[in-house]
C-alpha cells in the first residue's frame, strides 16, 4: 500500500473541513493556536514514518496524556486500580460531575477527567509526591517516543490552573467520598502539567507503537506493558477514548483511539501501525473535527480497522 499517497489524498480532501469547529478556548493559552492546521503521521513496526501537513508543529496533547498516565498506573496497581476507577463508558461529557455523585465518587473510567485525576493521585502516592510522579510520566513519555527533549508547557498548565473550577470540583467531590489521597490542589495541578505535554504527530505516533504491538515497543524491544495490560488499555481507548462520542467514533473509524482538546488524536491498528493526527478545531464533544474525519477516511481507504 502506498501510505504516503493515501495520506496526501486525505490531506487534500480534508481542506474544506479545517475551518469547521472551534479551538478549545476554556484554557486561554490554547485559544491562540491557529485553528486551520492539520497534521497526520503513521509509524510502522520498523519505525518507518509517513507524514503530511504540519507534522513538526508541537501541540498540547491534553487528554492523550491520560493514556500514558493510565499505562503507568495499571503497571503498578494492576487490577486493584479498578476499585478506584471503573472501566465502563460514561456516556457523559469529559468533565461531567453528575455520575460521580450517585456513583459514590468512583469515576466511570480513567479517560474522563475525574478518572484521570484519580490516576494522577494514585501515581503521586506511589512515586512519593508530585515532582517524582510528574518526572516518571515525563520519562515514560520520552522513552516511548524515543525523544528525550519532550517537555510540558508550564504556561498552558498555569493557564488551566487559573480556570480550574470544574476540575477542582470533580476532585473535591471525589475527596469527599474518600477517593483521593493527596491534596486536591496538588493533584489537579499535576494533572494539568501532564495534560500540557507538547509533542508533534511524529513523536506521538512513534510513542504509541507499544500499544499497537501488545505492550512491547518493536524497535527498542522494551516491554512497557504485558500483553493483557495492553489489551485493556486498547479496549478502554475503543470504548471510552472519545467521551460521549466514543460509540460514534468506533462506528465511523473502528480503531482504539484517544483524543485531546488540543486537537490531537492517537489511534492504533493492532500489529500494524500507530497513527497520530492533529487539527485544533473541535466538534461539540471536544474531539478534533478534521482529525476524526481524517481517521475515518484512512480506515475506509486502507481497510485497516479492527472490524
Ligand atoms: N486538561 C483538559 C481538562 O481537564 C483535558 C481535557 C481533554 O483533553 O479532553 O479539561
Amino acid at each position: 500500500m502506498n501510505y504516503q499517497l493515501i495520506l496526501e489524498e486525505i490531506e487534500k480532501e480534508i481542506q474544506p473541513e479545517l475551518s469547521k469547529g472551534k479551538v478549545a478556548d476554556y484554557i486561554p493559552a490554547l485559544a491562540s493556536v491557529d485553528g486551520n492546521q492539520f497534521a497526520m503521521t503513521i509509524t510502522l513496526k520498523d519505525g518507518t514514518q509517513y507524514s503530511v501537513g504540519n507534522y513538526l508543529e508541537q501541540f498540547s496533547i491534553q487528554s492523550i496524556s491520560k493514556v500514558l498516565a493510565f499505562s503507568l498506573a495499571i503497571d503498578i496497581y494492576s487490577k486493584t486500580l479498578y476499585k478506584r476507577v471503573g472501566v465502563e463508558p460514561s456516556g457523559s461529557p469529559f468533565n461531567s460531575l453528575v455520575q460521580l455523585e450517585y456513583e459514590n465518587g468512583i469515576p466511570r473510567n480513567p479517560f474522563i477527567n475525574a478518572g484521570a485525576i484519580v490516576v494522577a493521585d494514585a501515581l503521586m502516592s506511589h512515586f512519593g509526591g508530585e515532582y517524582a510522579s510528574l518526572e516518571k510520566i515525563m520519562n515514560f513519555t520520552r522513552e516511548i517516543s524515543a525523544n528525550k527533549d519532550i517537555k510540558f508547557d508550564s504556561l498552558v498548565a498555569k493557564s488551566e490552573m487559573e480556570h480550574a473550577s470544574r476540575n477542582l470540583s470533580l476532585a473535591y467531590l471525589m475527596k469527599s467520598f474518600g477517593n483521593l489521597d493527596n491534596s486536591v490542589e496538588l493533584v489537579v495541578k499535576n494533572y494539568f502539567k501532564q495534560c500540557a505535554i507538547t509533542m508533534n504527530t511524529q513523536d506521538l505516533s512513534r510513542a504509541m507503537l507499544y500499544l499497537a504491538f501488545k505492550g512491547k515497543d518493536p524497535i527498542s524491544n522494551k516491554e512497557f506493558l504485558s500483553e493483557p495490560q495492553a489489551k485493556r488499555v486498547n479496549a478502554l481507548m475503543l470504548t471510552c477514548g472519545h467521551y460521549d462520542a466514543s460509540g460514534e467514533f468506533a462506528f465511523h473509524v473502528g480503531l482504539p483511539a484517544k483524543s485531546g482538546v488540543g486537537g490531537g488524536i492517537i489511534a492504533v491498528v493492532p500489529n500494524i501501525m500507530s497513527i497520530a493526527v492533529w487539527s485544533p478545531r473541535l466538534n461539540k464533544y471536544g474531539n478534533s473535527h478534521a482529525g476524526t474525519l481524517a481517521l475515518e477516511k484512512f480506515t475506509t481507504k486502507t481497510g485497516l480497522s479492527i472490524f
